[in-house]
């Protein structure tokens, strides 16, 4: 039996008619760019984040881009970040000119050290990006006292993490000065292409990126700022307003399935065995529900990419996220990092893989999934 990374197919079946018609309509109704559905879903998501505001936009990467531009990142200015995540959280900073600044991570959660970022702080320091990586919160109660201390704006990437929650139910994206979400159809609530949405409860800030997301031009014609093209089609807010009232549903799959690979790893014995480490929700306290979504489930073990190889013979997905931190990619070699800087993200790139977890995976495919790890290591 083979399993994916994911199955995009088994989530929308189920709502298909519901889908079709939300698209039929944005087509009768001819409203193609920035219709009502795009503001019925910046209030929703919005309000399902726990902020004020929502700025619908084209992707999670003009989420971040815009987000740094509202906050006037420059060249000259340093942006602190994790070398752990997907690319465009160190892309949108260097494409402005400024220059991003790493601390480590947390080996545990994945998730930037508040304590790295303290050391990193300088007087060119203008912002910090944590990431809620994988679907679960950075530490954001010291990442916001730093923040306050030196006044820097802070930007949470949680493409990762619509709806995860911090310690007393804080949800990411609320408790930053700007919060990302990616709507990218891999991402926990994705559309049919591209997406992505800015939160926040700055007034002022919501404005600008308002402004930026059609050119930086208020009204139409008269430039006061050089945007871009940052918007959120009325289609892709149409299917994403069609799926939100079953994100809830799918994080407690996502959930469940964490908690039965939790009992099979167990029973697996590879945690003895290998020294097999499950993914850690550390937050927990406080009866939250939504600590840790899920967006993947990342395991770390020894022979990782032996494994893979195994694992892909047998038809089982995985992925590695991410096989090389930022300070050892190509394109910033500049930034004058190496190997070495970042011991804690540079040892997750080689020995963690994410293995399936989507909300409609089945009990018999998590088993299969085991069942082949603990085969290859059995050999
Ligand atoms: C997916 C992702 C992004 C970018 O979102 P896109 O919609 O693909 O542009 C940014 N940061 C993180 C952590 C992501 O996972």
């Amino acid at each position: 039996m083979a399993v994916p990374l994911l199955d995009l197919k088994a989530q929308h079946d189920p709502i298909r008619k519901d889908l079709l018609a939300a698209m039929e309509q944005v087509l009768d109704k001819n409203n193609f760019i920035l219709g009502e559905e795009v503001k019925l879903l910046e209030e929703k998501v919005a309000n399902y984040s726990q902020t004020q505001y929502g700025i619908g936009v084209s992707s999670g990467t003009d989420a971040l881009l815009v987000s740094l531009m509202a906050l006037n990142i420059k060249p000259g200015d340093e942006v602190i970040t994790t070398p752990l995540s997907f690319f465009a959280t160190a892309g949108t900073i260097v494409r402005l000119g400024a220059r991003p600044v790493f601390a480590d991570i947390d080996p545990v959660t994945y998730n930037i050290d508040p304590m790295k970022i303290k050391e990193v702080i300088t007087s060119r320091t203008k912002a910090i990006v944590p990431v809620h990586l994988y679907g679960q919160c950075a530490d954001m109660d010291p990442i916001m006292k730093l923040a306050s201390q030196h006044g820097l704006g802070v930007i949470e990437d949680a493409a990762q993490s619509l709806g995860a929650e911090y310690r007393e139910g804080r949800r990411a994206g609320s408790m930053g000065t700007l919060g990302c979400m990616s709507f990218f159809p891999s991402k926990n609530l994705g559309g049919f292409g591209d997406g992505g949405m800015v939160v926040t409860n700055d007034q002022e800030l919501m404005e600008r990126i308002r402004i930026l997301r059609v050119q930086g031009g208020k009204p139409k014609y008269y430039h006061k700022f050089i945007g871009g093209n940052f918007r959120l089609d009325t289609l892709q807010a149409a299917i994403l307003n069609v799926k939100l009232p079953y994100l809830d549903r799918w994080t407690s799959w996502r959930q469940q399935n964490a908690e039965r690979y939790a009992v099979l790893f167990k029973e697996s014995g590879l945690m003895e065995k290998i020294g097999l480490q499950l993914p850690k929700a550390v937050y927990q306290d406080g009866g939250v529900t939504h600590y840790h979504i899920y967006n993947q489930f990342v395991v770390r073990l020894p022979n990782r990419d032996g494994l893979r190889n195994f694992l892909k013979e047998n038809g089982i997905g995985n992925e590695v996220y991410y096989p090389v931190p930022f300070h050892l990619q190509e394109c910033l070699q500049d930034l004058g990092y190496h190997e070495g800087d970042f011991p804690h993200a540079e040892l997750a790139c080689k020995e963690t893989v994410g293995i399936p977890i989507y909300p409609e995976l089945k009990q018999e495919q998590q088993e299969q999934v085991v069942s082949k790890i603990q085969e290859f290591y059995n050999q």
